[in-house]
């Protein structure tokens, strides 16, 4: 089975990826991790991704394509979750004529609550569990120990600009998705546990 998330930043797509990937043995596929990691690592797409990324900016979809290309070929597990990919309409045209796709999960999480999410946001750079500083007080993942990170995007100047480029360039491939009878939206702001609960569901029906 392979899935598609999309959301805006915030909308909580990598805490749904974990849960999912464990829960349906899937490859967790995030296009910024793997762009963080080549960041951390300094290799030549690493260091063009790095300004990018922290104006808040798209990296090329020629790049982009190139890395997806890449990791899906090392891929394991009963099929894999795209996290944050395609992000344009013509990385959907690409990805459309060669991986085949299940399903399309869509968040549809409000600005003001993203803004206030991504404001507080700490991320873990090891297992990737995300907390919030508002409700979570300590330094250190609690999970494996890990200290606690801020992303560089995660300012007020790159969140306005990412929630205007997701809302021109990415959330067009929604109706895509759609047209295609592919897309599940979920509306609001609901707990985790309830998101996951109505993705079992829809998925449980793809499966059978
Ligand atoms: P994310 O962790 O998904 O919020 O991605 C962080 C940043 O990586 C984004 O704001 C973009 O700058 C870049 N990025 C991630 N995925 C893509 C993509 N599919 N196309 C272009 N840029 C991307």
């Amino acid at each position: 089975m392979n899935l598609v998330l999309i959301g805006a930043p915030g909308s909580g797509k990598g805490t749904l990826a974990n849960a999912l990937s464990k829960k349906f043995n899937l490859v967790h596929i995030s296009t910024g991790d793997l762009l963080r990691d080549e960041i951390n690592n300094q290799t030549k797409l690493g260091v063009i991704a790095k300004e990018l990324i922290k104006k808040g900016d798209f990296v090329s979809d020629d790049l982009i394509i190139k890395m997806v290309e890449n990791r899906l070929r090392e891929k394991t597990g009963n099929g894999f979750i795209l996290d944050g990919f395609p992000r344009t309409i013509n990385q959907f045209n690409i990805m459309d004529k060669s991986i085949k796709i299940d399903k399309a999960i869509y968040l549809d999480v409000d600005q003001n609550t993203i803004i206030e999410r991504l404001s507080s946001r700490l991320i873990c750079p090891i297992c990737k569990t995300v907390y919030s500083s508002k409700k979570y007080y300590k330094d250190y993942c609690e999970n494996c120990g890990t200290k606690l990170q801020i992303r560089e995007d995660d300012n007020i100047d790159s969140i306005q600009s990412r929630l205007t480029i997701f809302e021109n360039q990415t959330k067009p491939i929604v109706d895509c998705f759609r047209k295609q009878n592919k897309l599940l939206v979920l509306e609001g702001d609901i707990s985790p546990e309830e998101t996951l609960r109505k993705v079992e569901k829809a998925l449980n029906e793809v499966k059978n």
